[in-house]
């Protein structure tokens, strides 16, 4: 078994990024500029938000946070991403989601400027990943087709199944797994929770994306031998044995699943790292067009 290291895949693309984001920034005069939204103080949204923030200062893209209450309307939330489009010194807008219950995130996702979308979310760009056109591509299934690309993962004419159909990571997932392209060209199948035999469905697979928040859904006996693990799931687990009250579980049972694939990445420490690779990557692409460079 070959571990997805996202550690050393993520650093590897961020050690790239930063040579190019010094270049680009002597050009333009300015550094990529990142802003994120925070609306609540929710933990796991403070520690994500936090380590983009870390990142994007170790490879010298400028960010700024615009903390909002958990109580504000959703009118002062377009408000603010307004502000944000119209401010030519913004490459980068993101939202940190989930936000509270009496905002529609679709009211919010639509209102950011495709051009400033690193997330990949507006309409514009899920349409342009649907056409394969040049568009911002979702952080976290862009981040595992960079995983596959650093480790040479073969995928074209293989079959792969991802479980777990949103619109941020399973249904993404799934279109650039079929692109004609590389990594791509993958026969896919989209499962959910409504599909039938889906153990019978993994053990056909060569990939296997996991994404549907489920610790230790996948287990050894859903896995062919040989086959490539991807594992999105983290979900807040309680242990006493940590400082923090809990740790993070995926949705591989890592221990047995471990001893059958060819390939797994593991949590944390897989595809979280290389999600927030992707969103700097895409922050970069922003700034260079921003920039006209
Ligand atoms: P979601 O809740 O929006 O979607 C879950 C999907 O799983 C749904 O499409 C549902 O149909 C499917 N599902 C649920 N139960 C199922 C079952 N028994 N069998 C088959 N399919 C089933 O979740 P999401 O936002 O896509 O996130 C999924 C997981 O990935 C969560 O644990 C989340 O925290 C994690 N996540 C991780 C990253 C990262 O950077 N690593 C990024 C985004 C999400």
């Amino acid at each position: 078994m070959i571990l997805l290291d996202g550690k050393i895949a993520a650093s590897a693309i961020k050690e790239k990024l930063k040579t190019q984001i010094t270049q680009a920034t002597e050009k333009a005069g300015r550094p990529p500029h990142l802003a994120a939204i925070l609306v609540g103080n929710d933990g796991a949204s403070e520690t994500y938000v936090a380590s983009k923030i870390k990142n994007c200062a170790l490879t010298g893209i400028k960010s700024s946070l615009v903390r909002l209450a958990d109580t504000v309307p959703e009118y002062e939330l377009i408000e603010a991403i307004k502000k944000l489009n119209a401010d030519d010194h913004v490459d980068g807008i993101l939202v940190q989601l989930p936000l509270p219950a009496h905002i529609k995130e679709e009211n919010i996702i639509s209102v950011i400027a495709p051009h400033k979308d690193v997330d990949g979310f507006h309409p514009v760009n899920a349409g342009k990943l649907m056409l394969d056109q040049k568009g911002f591509i979702p952080a976290t299934p862009l981040g595992i087709m960079l995983l596959l690309q650093h480790y040479h993962i073969e995928t074209s004419g293989k079959h792969a199944v991802v479980i777990g159909r949103s619109n941020i990571v399973g249904r993404p997932m799934s279109v650039l797994l079929s692109r004609n392209n590389n990594p791509g060209n993958c026969t896919v199948t989209l499962t959910h929770s409504r599909t039938k035999n889906l153990p019978d469905i993994c053990r056909q697979a060569d990939i296997i994306v996991a994404a549907l928040g489920k610790p230790g859904f996948l287990t050894s006996q859903m896995v062919k031998a040989g086959a490539v693990i991807i594992d999105v799931g983290i979900t807040r687990v309680k242990d006493e044995t940590k400082l923090s009250g809990y740790s993070l579980k995926g949705d591989v049972d890592f221990a047995s699943v471990s001893q059958t694939a060819g390939y797994i990445t593991p949590v944390p420490g897989g595809v979280g790292l290389m999600t927030i690779a992707a969103l700097l990557t895409n922050t970069y692409e922003a700034f260079l067009n921003n920039t006209h460079q």
